[in-house]
Parts: C-alpha cells; structure tokens; sequence
C-alpha cells in the first residue's frame, strides 16, 4: 500500500488517498477515474509531497521524524529553485497575477508570492493557473 497526497487543481482541496501501488495511481488516473472528494473534478494531480519525491532517499519510514527532515529538506530544494527562478512579489501575488494574465505583460521570470487560498480558488476561476506548494519558512531570513 501507498499512500499519496492528492491536490485537486480545480478546487484546491487537498487530501490523501491509498493506492495498491504507484502503478495502480497511474491506472487510475489514466483512465479518470481519481476524482475530487469535494467537486468530483477529475482534475486531480499528486501534491509535490507525494511518495515518488522522496522516493529516491533511503528513509526509514518507522522513523516519523527522519521523515519530516527528509520531506522539508525535499521542500527546501524546491524552495531554493523557486527562489532562483521566480520573482517574489509577497502579498502582491494575487494583483500581481492578475496584470501579467490580463495585461499580458512580458513575463521572463514566473511569480511566487503570498496568497490566501480563497484568492487561488479565485483566480482559478478567472482561468488563471495558480499552484500553491507546501512552504518552509526560512528562519535565518
Ligand atoms: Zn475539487
């Protein structure tokens, strides 16, 4: 058994599911049959928190809190990569997401930022694609 987080991109909930295997997910998923608990959207994706991820470390799984390092350090190599790659616009994330989708300005760099879950759900709407990851805050900062 395994067990995945699963994001459903249409609605933004969040919640894990079991799976036989990883190949099972596959199956599933290929053939729409992994739905949102809440929309029923089959627009359902593995979060960045998902087993394949973390897959690659030797981990002991008996031991929760090698795990939690393991899935923060994996979050903070993702973090660094957004932070090299993306321009932070803090609480301006929604507006500033809003004037590159509508004002259709050059964007060379993509955007992260602070935004509510109701303002994802709300640009979602707006047919403007917004990701949100889990986030570590960086204390030294
Ligand atoms: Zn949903």
């Amino acid at each position: 058994m395994i067990k995945y987080k699963l994001i459903c991109k249409k609605c933004s909930l969040s919640f894990d599911s079991w799976f036989a295997t990883s190949k099972e997910y596959e199956k599933l998923k290929n053939r729409n049959l992994l739905t949102c608990h809440s929309c029923n959207s089959t627009q359902v994706e593995k979060s960045l928190m998902a087993p394949k991820l973390i897959s690659r470390e030797k981990i002991n799984i008996s031991n929760k809190n090698f795990k939690v390092n393991e899935i923060s350090k994996k979050i903070k190599e993702y973090q660094k990569f957004i932070k090299s790659n993306f321009k932070y616009v803090g609480e301006n994330f929604a507006y500033e997401a809003r004037s590159i989708h509508y004002d259709k300005k050059n964007k060379d760099k993509g955007i992260y930022g602070i935004a509510s879950k109701k303002e994802i759900k709300e640009l979602r709407e707006e047919g403007i694609e917004a990701e949100s990851l889990p986030w570590i805050e960086d204390k030294k900062n």
